[in-house]
Order: structure tokens, then C-alpha cells, then sequence
């Protein structure tokens, strides 16, 4: 037996040995069809041949050199690429190896950035509920998911979560979706006022969220208000784009569809497309500024910053991404899901909502669809899901519902952006077929 760490100790996991496009082979030589990239990762499906022959030609060169010494061609070709198509006025990129460090350094920045221009007060992060931001202490203090954050209470830092914005469960019955978009982005104000303009930093949200809630856009709307709130007051707009950037939500950067410039922007999972462990925070000019002018010092790091075999595999990336046929491709895919699993579900008891953007897409299981009440915890429908859809081959990511008994499990899927038509086909077949299998196990009709 393996002396590795899993992360459930009971669990027996087959080994992955091969991967082919969309699919992953295990050491038995079943057949996975990867529907959620993992975490949404593995954008490019599992054999990209560009990312494979640029992670070769960059070792062939050299693989580190610390960023004390030096930079490397890939790292500022990276940084350039990206820059290239960043959101307007956004002109610096911090290249680090995950989600988590991204959003670390975007919380360390933000303070830094007050604290330059002697504003020293102002070191509160304001998040949402039902968030997540990563598994670090710093990230996890900003994230809203209570199940990841009980066993580590008290958390490092204090913030504060105002209520994500979740249509299907908070939008009045008689209220349109812009007003309660408007309505939402207010507890934004709210809390600010509460807690004091002075002391906040900082508002951090996904613009598409991901693992919390199962791929669930704002309203239309929610972010402008929210760029004009974090006008107002001085604080900086932090959009952690980790899940649903690089393409996942049919633009290359999740927040040009809502039409708000961020201050800073964090990617990671798909800027990789699981070749390498890679993220990267992207800051404003403004703030880049503020640290040039004043210490000259950024007062982060790690090890691994700018690492160039990670650079070299994100640049690979980026290039194919940012092909003119890529963007058409995703939301021609993602319309094409969409349709079928509406279609499949439009009549199933326990679907309450089917949503998402691009190839980012979240169906919400619930015990009964007209009040929206969901499953009973001890059910474990999401678990149940997961288990039974590995058994049909498909991976995909299915969670728990959370906060205050309102929310419902829900299943996430996150294909490669090279999914074919027929493969868009299987991934419901089997979805179809683990839900119902799901429910008949625990006795629902
Ligand atoms: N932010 C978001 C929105 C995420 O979805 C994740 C990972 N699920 C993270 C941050 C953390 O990324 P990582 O696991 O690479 O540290």
C-alpha cells in the first residue's frame, strides 16, 4: 500500500494512467468521460499536443531560476499575452502556482496598496456567503463556505460575507431580475456603512460561482452597481475569476460579460489547463503604482513565483485560448448542453434550476421543485452522484447544499472546450442515468 496522504482515508481511487482529449484511462483501462476537468481545470482536454511540445522545449532550456535572480522569456511573454486581452486599465500579472495563492496575494496586495497611500485603517476584505476563495487560511477567512471553515474557527482574519447573489433562491416573486441584481449589489453598501468606509480594503466575489453553488452567474446588472458601490467608498474590486475565467464562461475573462473593470483579477485552473500548477493575480496599473512610487517592494512571495516551466505551460495555453475560433467554439458547445439538459430535465421532479454560461453550467437538485426545499443533508444525494456517475464513466462535480438549509445539492459540469457534439450527448445520457440511479438508492420517486 501507498504511503500517500488521500484526502478521504477509507477511499480506495483507481490510478489515472492515460489521458486522451476528453477522456481520463485508469490502470483498469475504464474509460472516464471528464466532464468537469476536475475542478473545471482541464480546459483543453487531457493530450493537448501545443502545451506538451512548449513544456518540453521550456526544460530543454531551463526549468527555474528564482525570481530573486531573475525572470525568465516565459514568464514576461505570459505576462504580456495576458495583458494583451486583460479588462482595461489592468497592466500587471503576479504568476504564482494556485487558485489559493492567487487569492492570497490579491488580499495581501489590496492592503498593501491602502497602506502606501497611508491609508493604514483600511484592512477589511468584505466576501460573500456561500463563497469559496480557497484553503489557505487567508483565502478560506474570505471565503463564505461554512463546511470548509468550522473545524479551523477562529479564522485569521475578520471579514465580513454579505448574501451571494442567487436569483432562483432570492429574487422576489414579483421582482425583476435587474432590480433584485440592484437590490443584492446594495448589501454591498450595507455592510460598508455598518463596518466603516474607512476600514475596508477590499470586495472579493466570483462573477460566476462555481464549487459553492454550481455555476451560478449574477444578475444582470449586480457588478455594475458593485463597481459603483466600490467607487464610492475607495475600495478595490477583487473578482476571483479562478474557476470561472480563461474561457469557462464563454469570454475569456468571466467579467467582460458584466461589463466591470476589476482591480484585480485572479485566474488559475484553466490558465494551466492542469499541465501545470498555475495561477496568476492581475492588478490595475493604479495599484502597481501606488507600491512603484511608495516601498517599490511587494511584501509577498513564494518559492515558485514566475516559475518558468509553469509560465511556458500557461503561455501554450493562453495562445489557444485567445484563437479566434475558441470563444465561438465554447459557446457554441455550452448552447448545445444547455439545450439537451433542458430538454432532459424540464420535466424532472427534483431539478429545481438549470443554469451557468458557456461551458460552465449547474443543475440544482431539490426535494420538491415548487417550493424549492431541498434534499435532507443526510441523504448525500451530491455523494451519492458522484459516486454513481464515476461508476458510469462520466466525472463531474456534484456538492452539497449549504447555508441556513436553503440551498440544494447541486452537480457542476465543466467539459474541455474541445467536447464533441456526441460527447455533449454521453455527458447527459450518464448524468441522467447516475441522478435517477441517485434517487431510486435513497427511495425518492
Ligand atoms: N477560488 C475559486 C473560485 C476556486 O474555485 C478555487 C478552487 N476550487 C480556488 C479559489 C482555490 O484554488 P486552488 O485549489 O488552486 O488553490
Amino acid at each position: 500500500m501507498s504511503h500517500i496522504f488521500p484526502r478521504h482515508t477509507a477511499m480506495r481511487l483507481p490510478r489515472a494512467v492515460k489521458g486522451e482529449g476528453s477522456y481520463i484511462i485508469d490502470e483498469n483501462g475504464k474509460r472516464y468521460l471528464d466532464a468537469s476537468g476536475g475542478a473545471a481545470v482541464s480546459c483543453l482536454g487531457h493530450s493537448n499536443a501545443m502545451v506538451r511540445a512548449a513544456l518540453h522545449a521550456q526544460l530543454d532550456e531551463i526549468a527555474f531560476a528564482h525570481t530573486a535572480y531573475f525572470t525568465s522569456a516565459a514568464a514576461e511573454e505570459l505576462a504580456d499575452a495576458l495583458i494583451e486581452v486583460a479588462p482595461e486599465g489592468l497592466g500587471r500579472v503576479y504568476i504564482v502556482s494556485s487558485g489559493s495563492e492567487t487569492t492570497e496575494a490579491a488580499i495581501k496586495l489590496a492592503r498593501q496598496y491602502h497602506l502606501e497611500k497611508g491609508d493604514s485603517e483600511r484592512s477589511r476584505i468584505i466576501a460573500r456567503k456561500q463563497s469559496y476563495h480557497g484553503n489557505t487560511l487567508g483565502a478560506l477567512s474570505a471565503g463564505g463556505n461554512m463546511w470548509r471553515r468550522e473545524p479551523f474557527e477562529p479564522l485569521l482574519l475578520d471579514m465580513s460575507h454579505i448574501e451571494p447573489c442567487y436569483a432562483y433562491r432570492y429574487k422576489g416573486v414579483h421582482e425583476s431580475l435587474e432590480d433584485y441584481g440592484i437590490r443584492a449589489a446594495n448589501a454591498l453598501e450595507n455592510e460598508i456603512l455598518r463596518v466603516g468606509p474607512e476600514t475596508v480594503a477590499a470586495f472579493m466575489a466570483e462573477p460566476v460561482v462555481g464549487a459553492t453553488m454550481g455555476a451560478v452567474p449574477a444578475a444582470p446588472g449586480y457588478f455594475r452597481r458593485i463597481r459603483e458601490i466600490c467607487d464610492k467608498y475607495g475600495v478595490l474590486l477583487i473578482l476571483d475569476e479562478v474557476m470561472c475565467g480563461m474561457g469557462r464562461t464563454g469570454t475569456l475573462f468571466a467579467s467582460e460579460a458584466e461589463h466591470v473593470r476589476p482591480d484585480i483579477v485572479c485566474i488559475a485552473k484553466g490558465l494551466g489547463a492542469g499541465y501545470q500548477p498555475v495561477g496568476a493575480m492581475i492588478c490595475s496599473d493604479e495599484i502597481y503604482h501606488a507600491i512603484e512610487v511608495g516601498s517599490g517592494y511587494f511584501q509577498h512571495g513564494h518559492t515558485y513565483v514566475g516559475h518558468p516551466m509553469a509560465a511556458a505551460a500557461a503561455l501554450a495555453v493562453v495562445k489557444q485560448l485567445t484563437s479566434a475560433d475558441m470563444m465561438p467554439r465554447i459557446n457554441r458547445s455550452g448552447e448545445k448542453l444547455m439545450a439537451l439538459l433542458r430538454e432532459r430535465f424540464a420535466d424532472h421532479p427534483h431539478i429545481g434550476d438549470i443554469r451557468g454560461r458557456g461551458l460552465f453550467l449547474g443543475l440544482e437538485l431539490v426535494w420538491n421543485r415548487d417550493t424549492k426545499e431541498p434534499f435532507v443533508p443526510a441523504v448525500r444525494l451530491h455523494a451519492r452522484i458522484k459516486k454513481n456517475a464515476f461508476e458510469h464513466g462520466l466525472i463531474c462535480y456534484p456538492m452539497g447544499g449549504t447555508i441556513d438549509g436553503k440551498h440544494g445539492d447541486h452537480v457542476m459540469l465543466a467539459p474541455p472546450f474541445i467536447v464533441e457534439d456526441q460527447q455533449i450527448e454521453e455527458i447527459v445520457d450518464r448524468l441522467e442515468q447516475a441522478i435517477n440511479d441517485s434517487l431510486s438508492e435513497t427511495g425518492m420517486p
